[in-house]
């Protein structure tokens, strides 16, 4: 603390100390060296003061500081409101009462005084408005308030810096990239410009000032305003929508985006608008089902594992996540299958998963369960299942013990939640063939499925009449963001095709807009052609960290067909994406072509030997998704001969990759002799890595 009479006050009010807290320095000083190891010293202290001194600011501040500490709101809370009767429009009191306002009663009934204190702080105190804000996301993210969640987070940024903002721009990749939430709720989302009368500008242009600092109450109260003179102007109601949902007011924010899609000319854009209602309709919505678990306590588990492996219904995992658990660990996993699997299983027609069941082992008897997982409508059954294969080995059911459930979801997600016995020896592509198989056949039957939101109508039947195909494309986006939820991305621009929509028209993107602040609703209308080198690797990115699979298949073709992106984004990472988007489509020669541009890009690395090995293991771990691959035989005797005498630890990592995926038939190649071009170093070779550099050495499910 200065005590230059002309320095600026150490209250942070900017007054010189001399005109302000002079009279009070050697008692703040003396609270200041208090405060942190004897609180309540500083709090009488500070008392004593606001007797003399109830008009200063930084007395009452600091007071309800240690008393929120001491988690005494209610007293904070009187002692702020005490002094904001003389000075209503202190900033930094404001910004304490809304603080605790927001930590006793939640923002849905502080908002008044948080956006006062927005309003009236922002300005001069950025840092405590961001602190708030921050906050006010994490309360819309446990209410489910995605959108809200976004916009705090990302006014939070606009106000701070240093590592603070570092922080919070961490904070929003990470909510970016959930999957869980719908992937247009993850983008930004922006106000359309409007065209209002003149003398409608002014307040229209206030409305949008506020929305900068986030007092998104204020802005719709100005447009409900406007909207009451200028009703039918839908850039006007989408915009109040965003506002409202923003604010986390989403049945307000819905209505207002139905009818901007009523009202907004441009097909795109209403289709867009009538896509965010639904979603957030969707989020309102209480028609969810979920996943419930039952606890039950089991005994003797090595004696248990034996009865649960004779169960017909039962199938042991072969390879369990290992999971930690705090008073155990887990000793099986099992399936709970819809019908018995026999002993020849026929691979294209295997029983689904209707329950998961994990057996935990503790030293502790108390801590010995099976934890039965399941659909709710389900777990009832696979539970009774289970006790009945278990006998006397699992507890009896308690009388009326319910199920706990573990998560809820749309029940639109319902068709695109399946799961398949897993065989090993079957390998990955095989079951990737059946998902796909899956997927065309789920939206199929979307396409003939009544909906609410059709008025009842099935997609198809509603796109026979035009003046439907908003609500039909909409409807379309609301599938893929479900499906996108649960791992798939159907092909959307075919599906219009299909139903015979209108396909979106291409949008021409200037050349000056980060691509980033795009809303992911249009990125499926990007013009490939016309986006700069930079826009390309923005858009990569954008769709890397979302996690888009056909959007991202788009952004990486694009890439490598533009030198000067490609060498910006990182050619290596690019091939390796593209590698793992054709595996995903099981498009197995073009994954091969991608590790091979993968090795040309690296070639004059020094440290090339190893980043090829890489991914020469990437290749091979890939090859393996089908086992049968005849070139598998062939990739195998190769790896041996380049890297087994040089680096004997890779045939250990060869060796369990082989095993864990059921190809036992290979391993006799492993043991063969390598050939002789193996184990002559030739000059001009790149070097092997020296000794002690082998343990950082990447394999397979690192990353
Ligand atoms: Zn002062």
């Amino acid at each position: 603390m200065s005590q230059d009479p002309y320095s600026p006050c150490f209250c942070g009010n900017g007054k010189k100390l001399k005109f302000c807290c002079q009279d009070i320095l050697s008692e703040m000083i003396r609270v200041e060296k208090l405060v942190e190891n004897q609180p309540d010293a500083a709090e009488k202290l500070l008392r004593q003061l606001l007797t003399k001194h109830s008009d200063k600011e930084v007395v009452v501040t600091r007071l309800s500081g240690i008393l929120v500490n001491k988690g005494e709101y209610q007293e904070a809370r009187t002692l702020l409101v005490d002094f904001l009767k003389a000075q209503p429009d202190e900033p930094r009191a404001l910004l304490a009462l809304a603080d605790v306002c927001l930590n006793t009663d939640g923002f849905g009934s502080s908002r008044r005084i948080i956006h006062r204190a927005f309003q009236l702080g922002s300005r001069q105190y950025p840092r405590s408005v961001a602190s708030l804000a921050v906050q006010i996301a994490q309360e819309m993210a446990r209410r489910g308030c995605a959108m809200s969640v976004r916009e705090h987070l990302a006014l939070s940024i606009r106000l701070s810096e240093g590592e603070y903002r570092n922080s919070l721009m961490m904070q929003l990749a990470n909510f970016e990239s959930q999957r869980t939430i719908p992937y247009p709720f993850r983008g930004r989302l922006s106000l359309l410009p409007v065209e209002v009368s003149e003398d409608l500008q002014k307040d229209e242009a206030v409305a949008r000032k506020v929305s900068q600092i986030g007092c998104w109450e204020p802005a719709s109260i100005i447009y409900r305003r406007l909207l009451e003179k200028d009703p039918n102007n839908g850039a006007l109601w989408f915009n109040l929508g965003l506002f409202h949902a923003w604010d986390g007011q989403l049945e307000s924010a819905a209505k207002a985006m139905h009818r901007a899609a009523e009202l907004i000319e441009e097909f795109d854009g209403a289709v867009e608008a009538e896509t965010l209602a639904e979603l957030i309709e969707m989020d309102l919505s209480t028609n969810t089902y979920g996943v419930a678990q039952h606890r039950i306590p089991v005994q003797s588990v090595s004696e248990l594992l034996t009865v649960l492996d004779d169960a017909e219904l039962l199938a042991r995992v072969e390879d369990p996540e290992e999971e930690g658990f705090e008073n155990g660990r887990v000793a099986a996993e099992y399936e709970f299958l819809s019908e018995a699997l026999g002993d020849e299983p026929d691979p294209n027609s295997l029983p689904a998963v209707k329950g998961d069941i994990t057996i935990v082992d503790s030293d502790d008897e108390a801590h010995r369960v099976a934890l039965v997982v399941a659909l709710d409508d389900d777990v009832d059954e696979v539970a009774a299942a289970f006790r009945e294969a278990a006998g006397d080995l699992a507890a009896a059911a308690e009388e009326g013990a319910e199920a706990t459930h573990l998560s809820r979801l749309p029940v639109e997600c319902r068709p695109f939640d399946w799961k398949v016995h897993h065989i090993n020896k079957l390998g990955g592509a095989h079951y990737r063939a059946i998902d796909q198989t899956r997927l065309t056949a789920a939206v199929e039957e979307w396409k003939q499925a009544a909906q609410g939101r059709l008025d009842n109508q099935a997609p198809a039947d509603a796109a026979k009449d035009e003046a439907n195909h908003r609500k039909v494309c909409a409807s379309i986006f609301v599938l893929g963001v479900v499906a996108n939820r649960m791992g798939y991305d159907p092909d959307l621009a075919q599906l219009r095709s299909d139903l015979g929509v209108p396909a979106p028209v291409a949008l021409d993107v200037d050349e000056n807009v980060n691509l980033t602040s795009l809303p992911m609703l249009q990125f499926e209308r990007v013009a490939d052609s016309e986006l700069t080198d930079a826009q390309v690797v923005e858009f990569a990115n954008r769709i890397t960290l979302i996690g888009h699979r056909r959007l991202l298949g788009k952004a990486l073709e694009l890439l490598v067909s533009r030198q000067a992106s490609l060498e910006e984004f990182s050619p290596m990472r690019a091939h390796l994406l593209r590698a793992n988007t054709a595996r995903e489509n099981n498009d197995f020669e073009l994954a091969s072509e991608c590790f091979e541009q993968a090795r040309k890009s690296v070639a004059d690395d020094p440290d090339s030997f190893r980043t090829k090995l890489e991914l020469d293991i990437r290749e091979f771990s890939c090859r393996l998704d089908r086992p049968d691959d005849p070139a598998l035989p062939d990739l195998l005797a190769s790896l041996r001969d380049r890297y087994f005498l040089k680096i004997p630890e890779i045939e250990e990592v060869i060796r369990e990759e082989l095993l864990s995926s059921s190809c036992e038939h290979l391993l006799e190649i492993l043991e063969a002799a390598p050939s002789a071009s193996g184990t002559l170093w030739t000059p001009g070779q790149a070097d092997p890595p020296p000794e002690g550099e082998k343990s950082k050495l990447w394999v397979p499910g690192q990353d």
